[in-house]
Formats: structure tokens, C-alpha cells, sequence
């Protein structure tokens, strides 16, 4: 990102980068910050910009608690929504110090932070529900992402449901019908499985326990069809994808979005384009 004015002075940043500041991804606020004092400023002193924290790789694996603990101080304690996903480093402490300072957050979203405990959860989720009680009576905890906690068992489960009840809350993780294990369960979005009671019991569960496609979230029969991303693909979806040109694997679209090159100019997947790697449909 470069700082200049639309007259293409690089003195001021143009008008409309104060605007988009509020939906870049906090690796992109960094980086604006860095480019001139003006924006460096303008982020400092953006309350509003601070009270939704995301966390999310690749900046997700070097955020310490100490980090975590300064860049959730720049809210002023009004940060209402926290989420980290897949931040290895980050303690229950850290995150009890981060809610104990903000006393209106209402949504807290940690899937895949590894070293937190399910106890130190159940217990921030606690206090998050205790504060709301005595600070501000009609705000309610909204929404809980817990889904990869270590240890995360039947019994915190049943811990988090008591605390919660009476407040609207949505809980991303269930117990699921197939393993019993406390997971992320969905049902199927084909309307043949949805159909019927039986039909819905059948593709209910965890990812763990129902194969779903990732473009259109249907159920898939074995390991599903042959992807160049190595995500699962139902037929239906494979035979619209994109193919790459060589080895004839689909993608899915998130992928598309995130490969290079002008499309549809023909598409070569990644192990396709590597040099170094003989491509798959020699791998016999
Ligand atoms: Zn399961
Ligand atoms: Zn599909
Ligand atoms: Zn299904
Ligand atoms: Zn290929
Ligand atoms: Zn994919």
C-alpha cells in the first residue's frame, strides 16, 4: 500500500483509505500504518477500528499473549468482538486479561487456539456473561467459537449450556450423533438428505464422520471425486469446476480466487506448474 493524494503527491494519503481502513484484515492495518504518518495516526486514533479484533493466519502464528494483550489495549476497553483463529501462542490468561479489561465483548471466536484449556474457556465465557449482568443489562452474549479446544469434552458442554441459557447464543460446537465427540456438526444442504427425518439422521455429523463437499456442502460417497486442491468434491460440483489443463483435477472456487493468472486462460494446477514435482497422473 502506497500513500498518495489523488493529485499523486505522496505528502497525504487519498480520502478513501481512512474509509477502507475499517474492513482490512489486521496484517493490512499494520502494514498501512507503516507507510506514512498521516495514516499512522489516523489508526491510532480510530477507536471504532479497534473494537472488532480478528486474528487469523498467517498472522495468527506469531501473535504472543504479550501482542495480543497491546493490540486489544488500542480498543481503550470497548472491544466488543474477539476472534482468533488458529493462534497457537495465545494462553488462557492472556485472553482472561483481554475480557477482564473489555467488559463489552459479546462475541468470542477461538477455533484452533491450541494452547488454550477448555476450563480457561468455560470460565472466560463466565465472566463474559457475568460482566454483561452487572454492566449493561440488555446487551447479550452473542456468539461463542470454541470448535479445536484442547480437551473440550461432554461436560464443558453441558458447563457452557448452563451458564448461557437465557441468553440468545450461538455455540459452534455440538455433541456429535455419529462419534459423540463435542465437534462443529452440520447437516447436509442436499435437499434428497433433508427430505426426510431419516434422510437427515443419516448425514448429520461432525467432519470427522460425513465426507461434505466443499463447494456446496452435500455429502459425498467414499473419499468423493479426484480435486487438484485435495479438498472433497461431490460430482455434481466437479463436473462444473474448473479443470486443470494437464492432469484434469477440478478446483474448488476458493482456490480459483487465490490462484494467479488471468483466468479463463487455460488453468494448471499447483502440482501441474511445479517443476520439481512429476505431475500426478504419472504417479501410477
Ligand atoms: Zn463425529
Ligand atoms: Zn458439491
Ligand atoms: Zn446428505
Ligand atoms: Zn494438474
Ligand atoms: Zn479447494
Amino acid at each position: 500500500m502506497e500513500c498518495s493524494s489523488s493529485h499523486g503527491s505522496a505528502s497525504e494519503p487519498h480520502a478513501a483509505l481512512f474509509f477502507v481502513l475499517g474492513y482490512l484484515p489486521l496484517r493490512e492495518i499494520f502494514a498501512a500504518q507503516r507507510t506514512c504518518r498521516s495514516l499512522r495516526d489516523a489508526i491510532a486514533g480510530d477507536d471504532l477500528l479497534w473494537r472488532g479484533l480478528r486474528v487469523e493466519p498467517p498472522l495468527s502464528r506469531k501473535l504472543t499473549d504479550g501482542a495480543l494483550i497491546e493490540v486489544a489495549s488500542r480498543a481503550k476497553g470497548r472491544l466488543t468482538s474477539l476472534s482468533l483463529v488458529d493462534c497457537w501462542l495465545i494462553t488462557d490468561a492472556a485472553l482472561r486479561r483481554v475480557v477482564d479489561g473489555n467488559p463489552c465483548i459479546v462475541k468470542i471466536n477461538v477455533p484452533g487456539c491450541s494452547r488454550l484449556t477448555a476450563d480457561g474457556v468455560v470460565n472466560l465465557v463466565h465472566i463474559m456473561v457475568d460482566q454483561k449482568k452487572e454492566k449493561e443489562k440488555k446487551k447479550r452474549v452473542v456468539e461463542v467459537g470454541i470448535n479445536g479446544i484442547p480437551g473440550l469434552g461432554k461436560e464443558h458442554l453441558h458447563a457452557l449450556n448452563t451458564i448461557l441459557a437465557g441468553e440468545e447464543c450461538s455455540l459452534d460446537v455440538q455433541v456429535c450423533p455419529k462419534c459423540d465427540d463435542v465437534r462443529v456438526v452440520t447437516q447436509c444442504t442436499r435437499e434428497s438428505c433433508r427430505a426426510t427425518s431419516v434422510g437427515q439422521a443419516v448425514c448429520r455429523g461432525c467432519n470427522f464422520c460425513i465426507a461434505r463437499c466443499a463447494e456446496c456442502g452435500g455429502c459425498v460417497d467414499g473419499s468423493g471425486e479426484d480435486s487438484a486442491c485435495f479438498h472433497t468434491l461431490c460430482l455434481n460440483c466437479w463436473l462444473r469446476l474448473t479443470k486443470c489443463s494437464l492432469c484434469n483435477r477440478a478446483v474448488c472456487s476458493a482456490h480459483l480466487l487465490t490462484h494467479p493468472g488471468d483466468l479463463p486462460s487455460p488453468f494448471t494446477c499447483d502440482d501441474c506448474s511445479d517443476p520439481f514435482s512429476p505431475p500426478p497422473y504419472f504417479d501410477l
